[in-house]
């Protein structure tokens, strides 16, 4: 697979997003703190934001004369937002268990060196071929089923 790097504005943002995530936290250490912190934080988010919805629905239900402000989102929106959500807080949850393994794992100074260096060479690189297939997740508009593989 020799394809070239899509360069739309998604795309652009993730390898700069990427990169910048290398160059700021070039340890495994900090590697490991950073990653906890993002799922700790989009858990918590999504978790309030799912309470939350839990107790507009339920208020709605016992409550018929709504305020202006919580009509804008209809109850279907939110009994579908709620199913995402839990299968959503479902997964952040396991990534958390997975990552928990990861957290325990301690690193030699001189292999933290290591991080240190490869990092360098890694962050001002446009090309590093393992963005380009982490960013296949990331991407808005997947390469397949219905691209080029098909023919
Ligand atoms: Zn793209």
């Amino acid at each position: 697979m020799t394809e070239e790097p899509c360069q739309c504005s998604d795309c652009q943002r993730f390898y700069r997003e990427h990169d910048r995530l290398i160059r700021e936290f070039p340890t495994f250490k900090q590697q490991q703190e950073l990653n906890w912190a993002s799922i700790q934080s989009f858990r918590t988010l999504c978790s309030r934001v799912t309470n939350e919805l839990q107790r507009q629905l339920s208020e709605r239900e016992s409550n018929k004369d709504l305020t202006l402000e919580e009509k804008h989102i209809s109850d279907t929106e939110i009994t579908e937002a709620l199913d995402e959500l839990e299968s959503v807080n479902a997964y952040l949850y396991s990534i958390e268990a997975l990552f928990e393994r990861i957290f325990d794992t301690k690193i030699s100074n001189n292999i933290e060196l290591k991080f240190k260096e490869i990092a360098d060479e890694l962050a001002p690189d446009p090309l590093n071929i393992d963005r380009l297939i982490l960013n296949r997740l990331f991407h808005q508009t997947p390469d397949f089923p219905d691209k080029k593989n098909i023919n």
